[in-house]
């Protein structure tokens, strides 16, 4: 339901967890972090309110980084329990996805999945885009060409964003029919599905259109179609009130 994606020099945990505060007003019944950090990727996930993954966090605190991704729930296939929240793994723990909307051809996906020797852990349609971005990337080596080729097999409403943990300095966002928004700072970048989560980083920003992948970096956005092609980015300044 809520998406918030990071990478620069802040603690990832700390801004995708306030990201994620700035956009509890849409609802949602689970929440979870992911953050690269140490050549692996850590994360946690729990079902219920932010309070809960807070409390996770306090318990098992996961290592300092400064590329992450977050994401509230709103459960529409499977239960909304913790295995079920976000992020989704992949078998080796190196991919981590987090996804709004609904994936509607997942029953064939994972179905294909589960044939090619995945084991899925979660009932949700998101599961199987965090396996097939595992299979797309070791045939590429490039986590936002993995999404794209991952996306031309998806069908339905998404916003996906993704990172890699031999990508430590990349975020990856994608979507149809469902908001993607990049925020744009100093030596710093945000990916989320609505300005709220990082107004208060950056008032720059790039809407993403239809069917589009983008690149986030440090330094820099790259955004193309789900074909490759290059695409025109459109920014603009947010200047509604960031108190609102
Ligand atoms: N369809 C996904 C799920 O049920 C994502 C739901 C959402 O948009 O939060 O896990």
């Amino acid at each position: 339901c809520g998406i918030v994606g990071y990478v620069g020099s802040q603690s990832a945990l700390e801004v995708v967890m306030a990201g994620l505060k700035r956009l509890e007003y849409r609802g949602y019944d689970s929440a979870g972090v992911a953050v690269l950090a140490d050549g692996g990727l850590a994360f946690a996930k729990k079902a219920g309110k932010l309070v809960n993954l807070e409390k996770e966090l306090g318990a098992r605190p996961l290592p300092a980084g400064t590329t992450g991704l977050g994401h509230t729930r709103w459960a529409t296939h499977g239960g909304p329990t913790d295995a079920n929240a976000h992020p989704h793994l992949d078998n080796a723990g190196r991919v981590s996805v987090v996804h709004n909307g609904i994936i509607e051809n997942f029953a064939l996906l994972r179905a294909e999945l589960a044939e090619r020797g995945h084991e899925l852990l979660s009932e949700t349609d998101t599961e199987a885009v965090a396996h097939l971005l595992a299979e797309e990337y070791s045939g590429t080596g490039d986590l936002a060409e993995a999404m794209r080729l991952v996306c031309r097999r998806l069908e339905g409403a998404f916003t996906l964003v993704a990172v890699h943990a031999d990508e430590p300095d990349v975020v990856v966002g994608a979507r149809r029919n469902s908001p993607l928004v990049v925020g744009v700072g100093e030596s710093e970048a945000f990916l989320a599905s609505d300005v709220a989560a990082f107004i208060a980083h950056t008032r720059s920003a790039i809407e993403l259109g239809q069917d589009q992948v983008v690149e986030v970096r440090r330094d820099g956005v790259t955004v193309t179609g789900f074909d490759g092609s290059p695409a025109e980015v459109r920014s603009y300044h947010v200047d509604w009130d960031a108190s609102a």
